[in-house]
């Protein structure tokens, strides 16, 4: 289902505040990375700015294109801890696109040391892949 955008606080901005549970793997002071709670490949962990102001990765690049950048290099930083040669980096950017979460994220997706993805994961994000609506 997804989550609409307004004045209340995205379910990451939650987990931020520790409202409610979530499993933080890495912090720095803009960013924080997090466990899919639905993993859809051995590794599936969650790139998230501190701030709720960009909905998607698109307003991010336009509105703070440094903060995008940091963003890709703690993907690359948090995909090397978890020992992956290869990942996948995706944002998914709207509703028909797969987007349920309206506080830009990006998703790195890697099958685990020296392994390589199978189709299922290569396919998730994708509309309709993996999801229930
Ligand atoms: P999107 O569909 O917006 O690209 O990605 C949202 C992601 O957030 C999904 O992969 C979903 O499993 C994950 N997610 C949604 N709610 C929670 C939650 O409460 N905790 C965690 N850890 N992940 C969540």
């Amino acid at each position: 289902m997804a989550e609409r955008a307004g004045t209340e606080p995205s379910v990451f901005t939650r987990i931020l505040r520790g409202e409610i549970p979530g499993e933080i793997v890495l912090q720095t002071d803009d960013v924080f990375v997090l466990k899919d709670i639905a993993p859809k490949a051995p590794v599936h962990l969650l790139v998230i700015p501190k701030t709720d102001a960009y909905r998607d990765v698109t307003e991010l690049a336009a509105g703070d294109p440094r903060l995008l950048a940091h963003l890709v290099e703690v993907a690359e930083t948090v995909a090397a801890q978890a020992g992956l040669d290869s990942f996948r980096l995706i944002f998914n950017t709207g509703l028909a696109a797969g987007q349920t979460v309206f506080h830009v994220h990006a998703h790195v997706l890697g099958a685990g040391a020296g392994g390589t993805l199978d189709e299922a994961s290569m396919t998730a994000g994708m509309p309709g892949e993996g999801r229930d609506t």
